[in-house]
């Protein structure tokens, strides 16, 4: 048997070819992935001896999930029982959750005998503060929505709500996990904003807008930044759901854009997800 990985994306990559073969051999719908029963075969698929429960219960509304070893006092012999908040009612947030946790049973077992996820563990992918659950992540969102097929789905689609709610489907992932996976790769610069209220309470960029989640993710004087008045989502109401974006001037987000720089605006299902698209700037070429 070849060696076992040790890292999360070569653990994701290694169980998606299991998972790519098997569906070539047996049929049946690739995406999203089954993963109860995924969990229950890798202690046999890759002969582990340490075997893992499932268990749903009903729990706290920031809990999301856990890992423990049932057999803490037994040095070398995990028994492994996953937990989760069964009553999340996102059947996506789920599965994420889920995957995560397998992640730190592939990655991590060996270090600790609990792990305790909330829903700022798994959505927080860029907190260095939190190392193993940054890889719990990564593993769980190439899993789920590996890069090539996700590439393949959007190709040169333009990017909206429509396009990305259609990936977040196939994968079975919330809108906001199928978002943060394309500003992994999209050379597009843009940004996600989570606000509520009003308050913009954590953003991430792409590669190419990193700058700009920066500038959002920044305090003034210890409080979290308004949403521009101007901006679509403060202007728009909740019925009125741009899923193409609007198109507005950068500045209304950026002070420093130049006058002439526009962005598009997409604010998501109740303001919650809100993305902001620009091309990339010209005179920067
Ligand atoms: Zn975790």
């Amino acid at each position: 048997m070849t060696a076992q990985p040790t890292r999360p994306l070569p653990w994701a990559r290694r169980l998606n070819d299991v998972l790519d073969k098997f569906h070539e051999i047996h049929g049946g719908d690739r995406f999203p992935v089954n993963m109860e029963n995924l969990i229950q075969e890798v202690p046999q698929t890759f002969r582990t001896g340490e075997p893992i429960a499932i268990q749903g219960e009903a729990m706290d509304p920031e809990f999301e999930g856990a890992l423990f070893n049932l057999n803490a006092e037994q040095p070398g012999k995990g028994n492994w029982a996953i937990i989760y908040n069964k009553a999340i009612p996102s059947a996506g947030r789920i599965r994420f959750t889920l995957a995560h946790e397998l992640g730190h049973y592939l990655v991590h077992r060996h270090l600790h005998d609990e792990f305790n996820c909330n829903e700022a563990d798994t959505l927080h992918w860029d907190s260095p503060a939190r190392q193993m659950e940054n890889q719990a992540n990564e593993f769980a969102a190439h899993l789920l929505m590996p890069r090539p097929d996700y590439e393949a789905q959007i190709k040169s689609a333009t990017i909206d709500l429509d396009v990305l709610g259609g990936c977040a489907d196939r994968y079975g992932v919330s809108l906001t996990a199928a978002t943060l996976k394309w500003l992994e790769f999209t050379p597009q610069r843009a940004v996600l904003v989570i606000s509520n209220k009003g308050l913009v309470q954590w953003a991430r960029g792409s590669q190419s807008g990193k700058w700009l989640s920066i500038a959002l993710n920044k305090k003034l004087n210890g409080q979290q930044r308004r949403l521009p008045s101007q901006c679509a989502t403060m202007l728009q109401t909740d019925s009125n759901v741009d899923r193409q974006g609007t198109k507005i001037g950068a500045r209304n987000w950026f002070s420093d854009e130049p006058k002439d720089m526009a962005l598009r605006e997409m604010p998501g299902p109740l303001h919650s997800d809100v993305i902001h698209q620009k091309p990339p700037r010209l005179h920067e070429i």
